[in-house]
């Protein structure tokens, strides 16, 4: 992605190296949960994947032991400006979210929750939460290296705050809570797949915008969804798949649901609430 020397956003909130502030010690999320949270990730944050041999845990890398976070802070606010951009021109009255950066655990108006979980969006106070130390494991955890990886993962949250701003996430939510389990799983998964084809549309206009793509870009973001995929992170971690516990969409559903936001740009093509392979 060509980002160097572009405009960064002012929303950028740097919480790095403060004390997430009563968070339960692995236990994932601590503290009451008042408002949902949107994850990246699918998957029980307290059965948080387990290290593979070799690999170190993500609290290896703090902000202040690891130079390059300098580097990923100037990135993060270049592609919240471009998501800032994008969605402002497709979307009337367009309401920029914050992102706040944070280490080990944090406090958002949805309850506390500390890194395990991997990047997330919080619906209360608007503000996608990011522990830069994922960017690391995304390479060597989740082996999807590149900027545009990355830039999939900020699109992917912001596309949950879209959600957000078109009422769709409390429709959603309502919904949820009348279903049963395996009804509020699927409608995780339209949802969560919606944020992708959203991360999807928003490579698509930011392309036409400002010509920020170089070549393997979208490769680096559907692998980055493939990485992410609910089938892919069981398998990994539990080594079975169980489709009935997806609350996200398998590897293949996200890079369809990106692809297809990237392809067309337009977001009413993305009503993965009404597609027939989603029922
Ligand atoms: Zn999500």
């Amino acid at each position: 992605m060509l980002w160097r020397g572009r405009g960064e956003s002012d929303n950028v909130e740097d919480r790095r190296g403060m004390s997430g502030g009563g968070i339960a010690v692995g236990g994932g999320i601590g503290g009451l949960i008042i408002g949902i949270l949107y994850f990246l990730l699918g998957g029980n944050p307290s059965q948080a994947p387990e290290l593979l041999p070799g690999q170190q845990p993500a609290s290896q890398y703090s902000s202040q032991q690891n130079p390059e976070d300098d580097t990923l802070v100037d990135f993060v606010k270049v592609v919240l400006k471009d998501t800032e951009d994008v969605w402002g021109d497709i979307l009337n009255s367009y309401r920029k979210p914050k992102l706040v950066l944070f280490t080990d655990g944090v406090q958002t108006a949805c309850g506390g929750a500390n890194s395990e979980v991997g990047p997330f969006y919080c619906p209360e106070d608007e503000k996608v939460y990011i522990d830069l130390s994922f960017f690391h494991e995304l390479k060597s955890r989740f082996g999807a290296p590149g900027d545009f990886a990355m830039a999939y993962v900020v699109a992917h949250e912001v596309g949950h705050h879209i959600q957000k701003l078109l009422g769709t996430s409390d429709k959603v939510h309502s919904l949820e809570e009348r279903s049963s389990q395996r009804e509020g799983n699927k409608l995780s998964v339209m949802l969560e797949l919606q944020a992708d084809f959203y991360a999807g549309v928003w490579a698509n206009h930011d392309e036409k915008m400002k010509h920020i793509l170089e070549p393997g870009d979208i490769d680096e973001a559907l692998n980055a969804a493939s990485a992410v995929g609910d089938d892919r992170l069981q398998e990994e971690t539990t080594g079975r798949v169980v489709p009935d516990a997806f609350t996200h969409g398998t590897s293949a559903q996200r890079m369809y649901w990106f692809k297809k936001g990237y392809e067309t740009g337009d977001i009413r093509q993305g009503d993965t609430f009404s597609d027939p392979s989603l029922q």
